[in-house]
């Protein structure tokens, strides 16, 4: 099935129309038509080729909500007219250790991602959400029951979501937890209501005076600017958990100084050139961590979603058109987005 798409062909080439193929839909498929996707830093570092590996023409975006349109034989969970959602992953091995636990990010054989990955047994290329339409097993596909009016902002649950939600239940934030955020960004704002909604004290971290009111508006109960050491000395040794979503290189020692006994900073940035290395020191002397966590499996994104459309949570987002893609980008490298552009897929579909 021919569907039409957005592409770069380059590391350097702007976004233009691609036709791509998609397959039609096996036993346990799901065909959705996509109506929104999120923009993720990770489209936009994966399509100038900042990161390793990129293959031409790449089709990004992994904050999928869409319609079911079509399901195979044998799909259980979904029927013609569904909402659904995809996120960063659309297959695995399935019967791995991680895969059997519901943690298929950590699939000992590579999971395969929803763009730029490389489709199992065939290795060819997988193309994302900055499409028509999209066809995935229905083990990696999502229920969501927002209403439709939310469906935008329902997108970037599907990675700036999941990505926070992961290490905010792994590490247990919820009532009598003081919970920091580090960073106001895509990731650091749902952090911030997430948090939030699970019940945990939350403190925003951020180096700009300017994003206080803006980080309380998002459900912080404090917010410290991290620049200032007096505003940091006073929540020294306090923190159950704090959840680092900068993906620029920083000192990690100021926040270590702020965990409590026993406590964890869990850092889900990747940074292009790599952290100073933490002081031993700060780890030892009160027997704290410094973790990883990268997105999260099926299961959790599922329990988030739920989560989130029972207490209305979604994203802040601005709309854009797919055509609007480049401009966008150009805006996020500024930070200018407050705080996840979404793309209203149906300026692709209804294009001339
Ligand atoms: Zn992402
Ligand atoms: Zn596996």
């Amino acid at each position: 099935m021919q569907t039409k798409a957005y592409a770069a062909q380059s590391p350097t080439d702007l976004f233009g129309p691609y036709e791509i193929e998609r397959r039609a839909p096996g036993a346990r498929d799901v065909a959705i038509e996509v109506l929104y996707c999120g923009v993720c830093h990770s489209d936009l570092h994966t399509a100038r080729s900042e990161w390793p590996g990129t293959r031409y023409p790449c089709v990004p975006g992994h904050e999928i909500v869409g319609r079911v349109t079509a399901v195979g034989a044998d799909v259980a969970k979904f029927r013609v007219g569904d909402v659904a959602a995809v996120g960063c992953m659309v297959d695995s091995c399935r019967h791995c250790p991680s895969c059997d636990d519901g943690l298929e990010q950590y699939c000992q054989h590579g999971f395969t991602a929803t763009y730029n990955g490389n489709v199992f047994g065939g290795g060819e290329n997988t193309f994302g959400g900055y499409s028509a339409s999209i066809v995935v097993d229905e083990r990696f596909v999502l229920r969501v029951s927002h209403p439709e009016a939310d469906l935008p902002a329902v997108a970037p649950l599907l990675c700036a979501g999941i990505t926070t939600w992961s290490p905010l239940r792994r590490w247990g934030a919820g009532p009598g937890k003081k919970v920091g955020i580090v960073g106001i960004g895509g990731l650091g704002h749902m952090g911030v209501k997430l948090s939030h909604a699970l019940g945990a004290h939350t403190v925003a971290f951020t180096t700009s005076p300017g994003k206080i009111d803006a980080a309380k508006a998002l459900g912080a109960d404090e917010v410290v600017v991290s620049k200032h050491p007096d505003e940091m000395a006073a929540h020294a040794g306090s923190f159950d958990f704090i959840l680092n979503t900068v993906a620029v290189s920083h000192d990690l020692d100021p926040f270590v100084a702020l965990l409590k006994r026993d406590g964890t900073m869990t850092l889900v940035g990747v940074p292009a050139t790599p952290h100073l290395s933490p002081n031993v020191g700060g780890l030892i002397f009160g027997r704290r961590s410094i973790a990883g966590s990268l997105i999260g499996g099926i299961p959790e994104t599922q329990e988030m979603l739920d989560f989130c459309a029972e207490r209305g949570v979604v994203a802040d987002v601005e709309m854009i058109a797919m055509q609007e893609i480049d401009k966008a980008y150009g805006r996020m490298v500024k930070s200018d987005v407050k705080y996840r552009f979404v793309i209203d897929v149906d300026t692709l579909r209804n294009a001339a």
